[in-house]
């Protein structure tokens, strides 16, 4: 039996990435264990051959590079992007609501979340808080993860709803709210989530001038399936291609070019922020990386010409129940292998030039390779491959590992899939 150590590595770094912030923590961690330089954005840049870099962008988004020995200009960047967020619901700034003696929370949704598998579920609040300090344009900025299952949203009873499993409609700002508790003495009548982030994170409620918090379901990804052949786990859409670019750039031998691993934030909400793909963070990074190698525009718009990128984003497998959703000659499996979805509206960037690439690439590493089109009567979604190939002008294809539950609290992969991107995107990165 396999030991599935890539499925459980992945698990384990979902588990302790409860918003985009501890992603990008994470990562940092992980690049810096690995000999990666963090560069401030602020500062000037000093790159050499063979050295290996990061940079991050707002907390919530990273770039992480290797430089190989050849000439970029003429060996161009290979790059693989993915997405640090998800979809879920966010704490508005004063969220306490009070009901009788019940506090909950006003919350707003995050992206597109599926509703109703929030629901009855134990759920804590992670994210960013922002603190007073000497200077107001530099705020303190600490992270913050409750760990414990503190909000719960309560599904109305089958009594009060006779009709819930012919389906129900759900009014965000009415059924979402999560309960927080009862009224109690120690967090008085008002401001009682500053009271529970001073009280976490030991500051006092004076110095807190903000926050970006998440909720999030503490319950465990796990290993599932009658071979051991699925990962249900919160977040795999898309911490899982985090994960899976972040191993093969940390492993992949040297390659002629520069290696580069982008992690935006914000794709669930259309990429355009600054720390998303619809904006100039990637253009800008990679032309400073050119620059700081003594070379000058031309070199980059000569190794934007000779670049590929792989826009990694999770795909929609064949579902065992609604077998009709899929489009009838092309229906990835979960285990099947790394999944290239193709759009004739070109909502994916991939081309038959770019699919070709990436099939070869498979072929090399023994990787196996599926194909989705969306049926031609359904509305598909979109991902960051369009956009940063619009934004850079580049060669670039969208793949992901196919996946059931998309957007859920708790999405469904494959354990073997997740060990073929890797390889894949090692044998891209080693090119
Ligand atoms: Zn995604």
């Amino acid at each position: 039996m396999r030991d599935h150590t890539f499925a459980k590595e992945l698990i384990s770094f979902i588990d302790s990435s409860p918003s985009p912030f501890h992603v990008v923590h994470n990562l940092k961690n992980t690049l810096k264990d690995n000999g990666f330089i963090d560069l401030d954005p602020k500062s000037r840049w000093e790159l050499k051959k063979n050295g290996r870099y990061f940079t991050v962008v707002n907390d919530s988004a990273l770039i992480a590079f290797v430089i190989g020995e050849e000439n970029v200009e003429e060996q161009g960047f290979k790059m693989i992007a993915a997405h640090t967020d998800s979809p879920g619901f966010k704490i508005k700034p004063f969220p306490d609501m009070r009901v009788k003696d019940y506090i909950k929370l006003n919350t707003e949704s995050y992206g597109g979340p599926i509703l109703y598998t929030w629901l009855d579920r134990p759920l804590s609040i992670a994210g960013r808080v922002l603190l007073r300090s000497q200077n107001p344009l530099n705020p303190t900025k600490k992270l913050i993860d409750f760990k414990e299952p503190i909000v719960i949203i309560p599904s109305l009873s089958i009594h009060m709803n006779r009709t819930v499993n012919e389906g129900v409609k759900f009014n965000k700002q009415k059924d979402t709210l999560p309960l927080l508790g009862r009224l109690s003495e120690e967090f008085g009548e008002k401001n009682r989530i500053f009271r529970l982030i001073a009280q976490n994170i030991d500051v006092k409620i004076e110095e807190i001038l903000d926050f970006d918090l998440f909720l999030y379901t503490v319950e465990k990804g796990l290993i599932t399936g009658m071979n051991k052949e699925f990962i249900s786990s919160p977040k795999l859409d898309d911490l899982a291609m985090v994960h899976a670019g972040l191993e093969a750039l940390i492993h992949a031998k040297p390659s002629s070019g520069i290696n580069v691993l982008v992690c935006y934030d914000n794709e669930e909400i259309g990429s355009a922020t600054k720390q998303g793909a619809d904006s100039p963070m990637l253009s800008h990074v990679l032309e400073r990386i050119l620059l700081s190698l003594g070379k000058g525009r031309e070199d980059y718009f000569r190794a934007l010409s000779n670049s590929y990128m792989i826009s990694a984003d999770m795909a929609h497998a064949l579902h065992p129940n609604y077998e009709e959703k899929q489009d009838p000659t092309h229906h990835p499996l979960i285990n099947g292998g790394p999944v290239i979805k193709i759009n004739a509206d070109q909502k994916y960037a991939t081309d038959a030039d770019t699919s070709a690439v990436y099939q070869e690439i498979c072929r090399k590493a023994g990787v196996p390779v599926q194909k989705f089109v969306n049926r031609s009567d359904e509305l598909g979604g979109s991902t960051i491959g369009p956009i940063s190939a619009t934004q850079l002008g580049i060669r670039c294809i969208d793949v992901g590992n196919p996946m059931l539950s998309m957007h859920s609290v708790r999405e469904l992969g494959g354990t073997l899939d997740h060990e073929y991107i890797i390889k894949s995107f090692e044998a891209f990165y080693c090119l």
